[in-house]
């Protein structure tokens, strides 16, 4: 067992830092209190190949590993955490099923104009009546000669404001095995966008209205039985949100031990007080353990898709103790911390929507009790038995 990177993992972390230091620095605070996509970085990564890193050569991706695409997304948020979100976009989101298991028609159209930092896709998962509970997901697509029909609500979505293309989950018949997925895009005819809204990270999101939209049956990406498939590649997306949510909370406890080292109070640093010393010591075991369980989950995905256990571990402890560090970090750093002329507010905020999106800290609890008892626990209520039900 090793627990060092190899020379090329090092001297690939080293050119992503050099490169975001570079290009990525300058704006790091402008680019955080921005909601928009920023697509001038986009266009950037694209040129330094930090697009589609997972995805393979032939698909106009990297042909890298998922371990390449975590040490990508760890180097960019030390420099600007905002700027992580792109990686994540371009390499762990919705653009990883859909280069999974897009046709040669659908990647033609939109991969390579999302690989090139011209296009972002959204995921039109979760709906009003079904967000923990996604298999009660209810927008139905019917086909309809060569078209198919799509009806039913979406929200949260993530990039929803500037997204062109939205992978959304779809039930074409009842029960798990009905779900898939289609693609639609924005100019669909009965796809509405409602205006943007805001979560507390400032991130924006559109409620998404499909009123018979009609879209093409080669929109179709996964059909009936496509739920397990979209599962396994969204491990993937919740590894991206894993390694976003602990570097933000490392980013924020260098920013608060750089300013316990020369910050003076009582005629002394911070950082020579016991009370905060203890502090930075136990941010520093949570985050080196954490740091371990997202690189494992990483290391070990087979044919770049980590294990459900695997991520769940990881993703319940980096949110858990990415947020720890954001929100202990602020308190070390007083009110500059808390102040919006720093980031460490900034990632104490998106560090607290990890905890929800993708999988919440609970549902993967939930996830990870399954695996220590070796049984399913149904988390629906139980159905009336038949005398119950005919009182
Ligand atoms: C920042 C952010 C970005 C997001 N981006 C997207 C996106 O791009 N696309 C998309 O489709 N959706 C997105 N979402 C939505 C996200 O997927 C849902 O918020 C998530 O699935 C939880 O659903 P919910 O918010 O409806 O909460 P609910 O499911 O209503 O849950 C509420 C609370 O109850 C807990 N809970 C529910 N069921 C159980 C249970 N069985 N056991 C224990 N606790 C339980 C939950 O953990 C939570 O704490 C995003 C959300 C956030 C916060």
């Amino acid at each position: 067992m090793n627990f060092d990177f190899t020379d090329e993992q090092k001297l690939f972390a080293d050119s992503v830092r050099r490169f975001a230091q570079a290009h990525l620095a300058k704006d790091a605070l402008k680019r955080a209190h921005d909601p928009r996509f920023p697509f001038d970085v986009a266009k950037l990564m694209s040129e330094q190949g930090l697009m589609g890193i997972t995805i393979p050569e032939p698909d106009g991706g990297q042909g890298g590993t998922l371990m390449d695409a975590v040490i990508a997304i760890e180097q960019v948020a030390a420099v600007c955490p905002r700027s992580a979100d792109v990686v994540q976009f371009g390499n762990f989101g919705p653009i990883r099923t859909f280069a999974e298991y897009g046709t040669a028609y659908q990647k033609k159209k939109w991969l390579a104009e999302c690989l090139a930092g011209r296009m972002v896709m959204s995921l039109g998962m979760s709906e009003p009546e079904a967000g923990s509970a996604v298999t009660d997901l209810r927008t139905t697509a019917k086909p309809d000669g060569s078209s198919y029909i799509i009806s039913g609500s979406k929200v949260f979505s993530t990039f929803s404001p500037d997204a062109a293309v939205f992978l959304v989950y779809v039930r074409y018949g009842p029960g798990v095995g009905g779900i898939g997925s289609v693609l639609v895009e924005r100019s669909a005819p009965g796809f509405t966008i409602g205006p943007p809204q805001e979560f507390m990270s400032g991130e924006q999101w559109c409620e998404l209205h499909f009123e018979n939209c009609r879209i093409p049956a080669e929109n179709v990406l996964l059909g009936p039985g496509g739920f397990k498939k979209q599962m396994a590649s969204f491990n993937v997306e919740r590894l991206g949100n894993t390694a976003r949510a602990l570097a933000f909370g490392r980013f924020c406890y260098e920013r608060a031990r750089e300013h316990a080292s020369t910050r003076q109070q009582f005629g002394r640093p911070l950082a020579e007080f016991q009370g905060l010393q203890w502090k930075f010591a136990d941010m520093a075991i949570a985050l080196e353990g954490a740091q371990l369980l997202l690189y494992r989950a990483a290391a070990n995905a087979d044919k770049g898709l980590p294990s459900a256990y695997e991520t769940a571990v990881a993703k319940a402890a980096c949110n858990q103790v990415g947020f720890n560090a954001a929100h202990e970090s602020v308190q070390i750093m007083g009110a500059a911390g808390y102040s919006r002329s720093s980031l460490v507010e900034y990632c104490m905020r998106r560090c607290r929507g990890w905890m929800i999106a993708g999988g919440s800290v609970e549902m993967l609890k939930n996830r990870i009790a399954e695996h220590v008892f070796d049984r399913r626990f149904d988390q629906r209520a139980p159905k009336p038995k038949s005398s119950e039900a005919a009182e």
